[in-house]
Formats: C-alpha cells, sequence, structure tokens
C-alpha cells in the first residue's frame, strides 16, 4: 500500500512566485483569474481552514513544492491509511461538494470576464 499524504495550499498567502508550478506541475497550475496566483489542482477548499486540500499517492507529488515555496503556502504531511479514507468521506460529503462548487462558478465568472 503507498503511502499517503495531504497536501494543503493557503491561497491566501501565495504571492504567485510560481516556484510550484516550475516543481510539480502535475499539481499546480496558474490561475490567472485569481491575481496571478496557483490553484492546487482538483483541490478541495475546506471552508473551515479557507485552504486548499488533496490527498496523494508517494509517488504523485514532488516535495519540493513545499520547500520552494517562499511564503510557506504550501504544507505537505504524511497521514495514515485510515486518515486518508475520512478525508475522501469528508470531500465527499454534501456540504463540501456545495461550498465547492460554488467556488467553482465563481472562478469560472472572474475567467469569462477576464477573456
Ligand atoms: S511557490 Fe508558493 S507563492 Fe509561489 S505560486 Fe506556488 S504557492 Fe504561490
Amino acid at each position: 500500500m503507498p503511502k499517503k499524504f495531504k497536501i494543503v495550499f493557503d491561497k491566501e498567502a501565495c504571492i504567485g512566485a510560481f516556484f510550484c508550478i516550475s516543481t510539480d506541475p502535475k499539481n499546480w497550475v496558474n490561475a490567472p483569474y485569481d491575481n496571478r496566483k496557483v490553484d492546487l489542482r482538483n483541490g478541495i477548499f475546506n471552508p473551515e481552514t479557507k485552504k486548499f486540500e488533496k490527498v496523494v499517492n508517494e509517488d504523485e507529488f514532488m516535495e519540493e513544492a513545499e520547500k520552494t515555496c517562499p511564503v510557506f503556502a504550501i504544507k505537505i504531511v504524511e497521514i495514515s491509511e485510515a486518515d486518508a479514507e475520512k478525508w475522501k468521506e469528508w470531500a465527499q460529503s454534501e456540504e463540501i461538494v456545495k461550498a465547492n462548487r460554488d467556488l467553482h462558478l465563481t472562478a469560472a465568472k472572474k475567467s469569462a470576464e477576464q477573456q
């Protein structure tokens, strides 16, 4: 069983230095609609912490993204298999799905307005 890790992204803190994209483009993507910040690909917004989260296997991310971020906006921590399962349930809960749907609609609207 591969080890599990949780990536936590504080988008408020992000200054758009883009080191994360250059070190780990599979997980980080440009978000030009949002003040030149980045997005954590398929990240789930946590309305409680106001941060984005994603659980990945050990071979699905580059830890350099955390190390090179100049404002410590990225945290990557190892979690247990049980916690990974709990996180998945949380991410699929009605409240979280709705919060993320609203967020994506706002992002799509901002993006369309800028074109
Ligand atoms: S390295 Fe940090 S500050 Fe730079 S874009 Fe990525 S998250 Fe934002």
